[in-house]
C-alpha cells in the first residue's frame, strides 16, 4: 500500500533531508585515504545525533535480512555494491566508496547515497561513477504525476545501457516516509507507462546501482551485495517528493 504524504508531513522529510545531505557530504569530504570505514561510521552518528536525528540503519532489520543492522551507514568499496559494513577497512589510492546513509528525523525517514573516489581512480571508475549520478537525474525527471514507477526504470536502465554497462540485478529503490522501506519497489529497469502511478504526495528513494560487469550479484558474509565476477560498481540515491509542480528532491 502506498502512503501518500501531506504537504506538511513533505516539509518535515525536507528538513530531515537537508540535515541528511549536509552530514553525507561531511562524510565524502572526510573519505580520503588512510580513513577507516568505521571511523566514518562514528562521524556519521555523532553528526546525525547532533542534529536531532536517529542513524535509520541502526538496529534496522529489513524483512530479508538475517540479523539487524549493527552500524550507522553503509559503506561499500569496490565490487561491494550496497549494504557493506564499516569495519576496519582504511581506504586506498584508486577505491570506489559507497556511502549509503538514512535519517530519521521527526518519526520520518529520508535516504541518499553517493559514490566518492578515493584520490586517482580508473578512467573506467569516473565513467561508471558519471553514468551512475546522470542516470539518477535523468530518473528523477520522469517523477511527474501521471507518469509510471516503469518510466523510472526504463529511463536509468536506457541510459546505462548506452553506455555499456548494467544495472545490478535485484536491488532496488523504495517508497519512505514513517517506515523506512514503503510500496512502491521502484526498480532499476522497467517499461514506459507501466507500474504504480506516480501521483503527488509520493515519496520515494530512487537509487540505481551500476556495474561494470553482467549485473548479477553474490551475497558475502556480512549480508552485503557483491558484484558476481569482481567489477566495479557504484550508486547513487535521493529522496524524492511528487507534488503537483514536479519531483523535490529532499536530500539535496
Ligand atoms: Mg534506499
Amino acid at each position: 500500500m502506498i502512503h501518500l504524504k501531506t504537504e506538511e508531513e513533505i516539509a518535515i522529510m525536507a528538513e530531515g533531508g537537508a540535515i541528511l545531505r549536509g552530514v553525507t557530504d561531511e562524510l565524502a569530504g572526510k573519505a580520503v585515504e588512510g580513513m577507516r570505514l568505521k571511523e566514518l561510521d562514528a562521524l556519521a552518528k555523532k553528526l546525525m545525533e547532533e542534529a536531532g536525528g536517529v542513524p535509520a540503519f541502526l538496529g534496522y532489520k529489513p524483512a530479508w535480512a538475517k540479523k539487524a543492522y549493527m552500524a550507522s551507514i553503509c559503506a561499500s568499496v569496490n565490487d561491494v555494491v550496497v549494504h557493506g559494513v564499516p569495519n576496519a577497512y582504511k581506504l586506498k589510492q584508486g577505491d570506489v566508496v559507497k556511502l549509503d546513509l538514512g535519517l530519521k528525523y521527526k518519526g520520518f525517514y529520508t535516504d541518499t547515497a553517493i559514490t566518492v573516489a578515493i584520490g586517482t581512480v580508473s578512467d573506467e571508475a569516473k565513467r561508471l561513477m558519471a553514468v551512475t549520478e546522470d542516470a539518477l537525474t535523468l530518473a528523477i525527471d520522469e517523477c511527474q504525476a501521471g507518469n509510471a514507477v516503469g518510466d523510472i526504470g526504463f529511463a536509468i536502465n536506457a541510459y546505462v545501457r548506452k553506455h555499456g554497462m548494467r544495472v545490478v540485478q535485484g536491488l532496488t529503490g523504495h517508497g519512505i516516509g514513517q517506515r523506512l522501506h514503503e510500496d512502491p519497489v521502484v526498480y532499476n529497469e522497467g517499461k514506459p507507462g507501466m507500474g504504480a502511478r506516480l501521483e503527488p504526495g509520493m515519496v520515494i528513494a530512487i537509487e540505481p546501482m551500476v556495474t561494470t560487469g553482467s549485473g548479477l550479484v553474490k551475497e558475502l558474509a556480512d549480508e552485503s551485495f557483491a558484484t558476481k565476477e569482481g567489477a566495479l560498481a557504484a550508486h547513487f540515491e535521493h529522496t524524492v517528493a511528487i507534488t503537483e509542480n514536479g519531483p523535490i528532491i529532499l536530500t539535496k
